[in-house]
């Protein structure tokens, strides 16, 4: 097959607030890089957002998982809305989207690059480039529990955690191959078996099984509590971080933290079998406060097409957008965030140019 022929589908959900002024920016790098590489992408986009909410009652139709599975891949920009509450939001697309496509590997990298700003004084980059790999769709967040004698001085509260092995070993798999893709090597699990007594000594145990089948990975394990804290003050230790549901969530918006601006950090929910599509977003979300500006950052939505292109196959695309990343955050043109003035289709293009011209 000729080169020209690639075609990816994508399905885009830009979402509300930047959501909707950086996904264009993404998209035109994306295209810039399908130019370059050879491969087309055929989009369809989806209007489905808190707007959407509001004037029809639903986030997004009842056969919108049926659409979206048509997709090779989804890219979203942000969902969420002051006045429509977040249980709305997230259950209403967010969620089923991730639990309908099985999408268990919810990746962050968290990368220092040059011009970006860490919090953490002294740190060069080099210093911080790990990837949090959260698991997505058990754990902590099980909707197992209840109240029982509720407005009594005996009231109490239960909610249950659920781990699997299936569920345990899967995404603990899904680390350690990363790992092997990365030059150190090394798989670090958050655990807190000392405080939890049955359900993370049981990860502690997968996550030695895993070890057994990966023995040219480096491992170690922290509590989470002191692992936040190493995150911190030795960021420079971490290649690959495994953590559960809760434990994920908490590490997965530390990391983006220590290395810059949230507006620069991209995410992605992986169904590593890709039986169904996986979905590319920014770690960021709609940011009312600047939003309809035409001011956000559209790095972290760029950023994201880039694991989308990693994903697709299009691995050469993907380094191409990163390398186009890191000239424009040392060079700008910069957006407020980082201390420019630029606005946001100001650095899509200068990406978007960088990228066609393969410096
Ligand atoms: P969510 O709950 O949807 O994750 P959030 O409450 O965490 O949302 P964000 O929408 O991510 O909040 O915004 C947090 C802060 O970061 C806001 O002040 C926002 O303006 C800023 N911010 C977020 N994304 C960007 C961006 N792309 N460019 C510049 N600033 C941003
Ligand atoms: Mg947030």
């Amino acid at each position: 097959m000729s080169a020209a022929l690639r075609t990816h589908r994508i399905a885009v959900i830009p979402g509300d607030g930047i959501g909707r002024e950086v996904v264009p920016e993404g998209l035109r790098v994306l295209e810039a890089a399908g130019r370059r590489f050879g491969f087309t992408l055929a989009c369809t986009e989806y209007d489905w957002s808190c707007d959407r909410y509001l004037k029809t009652g639903a986030m997004m139709p009842e056969d919108g998982l049926d659409r979206l599975a048509e997709a090779d891949a989804i890219f979203l920009g942000a969902v969420g809305w002051p006045g429509v509450p977040d249980h709305v939001s997230l259950w209403g697309l967010l969620i089923p989207i991730r639990r309908g496509f099985d999408q268990y590997a919810n990746i962050r990298p968290c990368r220092l690059m040059p011009g970006a700003r860490t919090p953490l004084a002294g740190r060069a980059p080099g210093d911080i480039d790990f990837i949090v790999v959260r698991e997505n769709t058990e754990g902590e967040y099980s909707s197992s529990g209840g109240r029982m004698f509720a407005g009594t001085e005996r009231e109490f509260v239960t909610q249950q955690s659920v781990f699997t092995r299936i569920g345990c070993d899967r995404i603990i798999d899904y680390a350690f191959r990363l790992a092997m893709t990365r030059p150190r090597r090394k798989v670090t699990s958050a655990t807190k078996s000392n405080g939890i007594t049955f359900t993370m000594p049981y990860w502690d145990e997968r996550f030695a099984e895993a070890a057994k089948r990966h023995p040219g990975v480096a491992t170690d394990q922290f509590h989470i509590d002191i692992l936040c804290a190493h995150f911190v003050q030795h960021p420079d230790w971490f290649d690959v971080v495994v953590a559960s549901n809760l434990f994920g969530d908490i590490l997965s918006d530390l990391g983006p933290a220590v290395a810059g601006s949230i507006g620069i950090a991209p995410s992605a929910n992986i169904n590593p079998e890709r039986k169904h599509p996986s979905m590319f977003e920014p770690v960021h979300g709609s940011a009312p406060d600047i939003a309809g500006k035409g001011i956000a950052n559209p790095i972290g939505q760029i950023w994201s097409g880039a694991l989308m292109l990693e994903h697709l196959g299009e691995t050469a695309a993907a380094a191409a957008i990163v390398s186009a990343i890191e000239t424009v955050l040392e060079h700008g043109p910069r957006t407020r965030d980082l201390g420019g003035q630029a606005g946001s289709a100001e650095v899509g293009r200068a990406i978007a140019e960088l990228v066609a011209e393969g410096a």
